[in-house]
């Protein structure tokens, strides 16, 4: 029997370690541990996982129709993988395990505790790097050290790209003459009714890989073209929305590559192509990055000097940052719509991020975990490399004196306050001009707060803290 491990690579389609146990001699099963636990100390949002769940009961049908089987066997945590795996290579008659590598440290500990269990029963483990375009340890300065800062990094990733891409394989459901069942169901449906979410949540996601295919082809077809001129401006849905199937993996990253680089050939959407391949080469950056510096997993600085800024320990500051009451209206509209919808639109995840690691001075740690517990798109790698990248702790090649200003990053990039009016709806009233600084404007006492610290300042004082940092360093 081959077993086919699934994990944040909920899809049959562009699906390596899939393809392979399908290609194999022998009959093929498959297997996903619910870890529920590990859900809660990874701060993974109940968006995110009834996003998970959901797909998990799509990709159960599709793996039946393609004649395999696919076991969701309650693990609560990571350690008790090992186990509850020899126990299905044993009751199964497994020779061979297929599955996608994942690189956070936990993930790697406990897929080193698997890979000797699963050698003592003398069963081969096929991992391959099917989560990536590009595996992290490929690409190496001339000096043999990761790579860290991005522009060097994305040079390389593109030739490296050009000569080693190969388009991923659809699966043929058609040709399947043997469908099955999927066994798995009852669990992912009794983690379903365990789960607390609202539903004015989930009605706005449609998860699974069905609706990420058609999703992905709705961008390239109508959105990709304009990318790069509008992919900045909140107030337009101009982003392809897919992180949440990205992160999930009910789309493969190589699947969107192959389908950017095909718009390339339309000249009119080369521009916007070249543009959206950079931020998939900014996701396989951030997925080096974490697989190659531990410490970022357990709430390390990339840069260890600014482990001596001593930040502000302020709850109610934290409060007014996490309720959208800063009293700046980019910010707040940001983060109301953080937790109004589980998504937050990538410039105003750098404003809101800066804001509150350079203005309020709060440990970016705070922030990061604020933003996991409400995306639904919610990715180690991802969120810890933009919130380091904004508290200039991170792999930013420019450093500490990157500080956005609210009120100019407001009038920049929404410039009708759209944006803002949507999200916060007691500043709608005013004019295009006011709206991004309306203590200008006599507003009704309590209406909206005035800003809870100064822009004014700010730029001087972060300057000098990481100063001192590296001095202490
Ligand atoms: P598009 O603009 O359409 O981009 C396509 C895809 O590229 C995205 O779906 C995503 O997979 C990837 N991508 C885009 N930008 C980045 C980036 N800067 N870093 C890594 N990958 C990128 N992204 C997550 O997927 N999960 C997170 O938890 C996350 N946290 C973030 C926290 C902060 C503070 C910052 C600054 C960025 C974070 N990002 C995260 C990156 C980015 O904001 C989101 O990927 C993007 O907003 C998702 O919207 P989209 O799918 O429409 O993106």
């Amino acid at each position: 029997m081959n077993l086919v491990w699934f994990r944040n690579d909920l899809r049959v389609h562009a699906h390596r370690p899939l393809q392979q146990a399908l290609c194999a001699d022998g009959p093929v099963s498959a297997v996903y541990f619910l870890c529920e636990k590990q859900w809660e100390s990874h701060q993974v949002a109940p968006l995110r996982r009834w996003y998970v769940l959901h797909s998990l009961l799509e990709l159960g049908e599709q793996l039946a129709a393609l004649g395999v089987p696919l076991d969701v066997v309650d693990a609560a945590t990571f350690e008790a993988v090992p186990s509850l795996l020899t126990r299905q290579v044993r009751d199964k008659e497994v020779r061979q395990i297929f599955c996608s590598r994942e690189y956070p440290l936990n993930e790697r500990r406990r897929d080193e505790a698997v890979a000797s269990a699963m050698a003592e029963l003398g069963v081969t483990i096929s991992g391959v790097d099917d989560g990536v375009l590009v595996p992290p340890r490929a690409l190496r300065t001339g000096k043999g050290t990761p790579y860290t800062v991005f522009g060097a990094y994305k040079r390389r990733w593109d030739a490296w790209l050009d000569t080693h891409f190969e388009a991923p394989a659809l699966v043929d459901v058609e040709g399947v003459s043997h469908p099955t069942d999927f066994p798995g169901r009852a669990a992912v449906e009794r983690a379903l009714g365990r789960l607390q979410v609202s539903p004015s949540l989930t009605e706005q996601w449609r998860p699974g890989e069905q609706s990420a295919r058609e999703q992905l082809d709705r961008f390239v077809s109508h959105q990709l073209a304009r990318y790069q001129k509008q992919r900045d401006f909140p107030a337009l849905s101009a982003t392809s929305g897919l992180s949440a199937a990205l992160s999930a993996g009910t789309l493969s990253v190589a699947s969107c590559y192959q389908a950017a680089r095909e718009a390339m050939a339309d000249a009119g959407a080369r521009e916007g192509a070249a543009c959206w391949i950079g931020e998939l080469a900014w996701r396989d950056f951030y997925r080096q990055i974490i697989a190659q510096f531990p410490r970022l997993s357990y709430g390390g600085a990339f840069r260890r000097e600014t482990e001596w800024l001593q930040w502000r320990d302020d709850d109610d500051l934290f409060d007014a940052w996490c309720e959208g009451r800063t009293g700046y209206p980019l910010v707040d509209a940001a983060m109301r719509q953080l937790v109004a919808t589980g998504w937050m639109h990538n410039r105003l995840r750098m404003v809101t991020a800066m804001f509150l690691s350079k203005h309020l001075w709060l440990d970016w740690r705070r922030g990061e975990a604020f933003f996991m517990t409400h995306l639904i798109d919610g990715d180690i790698a991802a969120n810890n490399g933009g919130w380091q990248w904004s508290a200039s702790s991170g792999t930013d090649a420019v450093p500490y004196f990157r500080v956005f200003n609210p009120i100019r990053q407001s009038q920049r990039f929404d410039p009708q306050g759209e944006f803002i009016a949507r999200w916060v709806p007691e500043l709608k009233h005013l004019d295009n001009k006011t709206i991004h600084e309306p203590w200008k404007q006599p507003l009704l006492a309590g209406e909206y707060p005035a800003p809870i610290v100064p822009h004014q300042g700010v730029r001087e004082a972060v300057t000098e803290a990481f100063k001192n940092a590296k001095k202490m360093y």
